[in-house]
């Protein structure tokens, strides 16, 4: 069994876009005001924004499949800027499979340092992630809402899809 990361924001729920929308709103510039932007991440209603996100390509039942695959060792391993938004997602990720892994990480730390690496798939919507998992001797795979042309990495848009892209 191969052991496989998978994010939440982009790849599991499309939770990104209401946030943008709500900083823009703001006036806040999500690329330069990281800090800004964080502290509007911390004070989001995670629960609220969990049942108004809509999932990925049918992400959920993806998770099911890849599971009963029998192929992969299965954690979501998400960034999170509160310990309120860490719960959130648990709550949404509760017993959608029996033996899921949820690994919250704090938003200003790299996965991979919250877990082995090497040998180990990423799925991962935000290139920064998969470039810093390669170098760290893992493999990354660009979840993305369709295919994307010159992806550095191997690119998905449907989770379903990695059960036959590894054996
Ligand atoms: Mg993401």
């Amino acid at each position: 069994m191969k052991n496989l990361y998978i994010d939440f924001d982009g790849v599991i729920l499309d939770t990104l876009p209401p946030v943008y929308k709500l900083a823009k709103q703001l006036n806040l510039d999500v690329k330069t005001q990281t800090k800004e932007v964080g502290m509007l991440f911390s004070k989001i209603d995670w629960e609220e924004l969990i049942e108004d996100s809509l999932d990925l390509n049918d992400s959920v039942n993806a998770i099911k499949k890849l599971s009963e695959s029998g192929k992969f060792n299965i954690s979501i391993l998400t960034h999170v800027n509160s310990l309120k938004e860490a719960k959130a997602k648990i709550k949404f990720l509760d017993g959608i499979t029996p033996d899921l892994t949820i690994i919250p990480v704090p938003k200003d730390i790299s996965k991979t340092k919250m877990t082995q690496t090497v040998g180990a798939i990423l799925v991962d919507d935000f290139s920064g992630n998969l470039k810093e998992w390669e170098e760290a001797g893992g493999i990354g795979v660009k979840f993305s809402k369709e295919k994307e042309n010159n992806c550095k990495f191997l690119n998905i848009t449907s989770l379903e899809e990695l059960i036959n892209m590894f054996d």
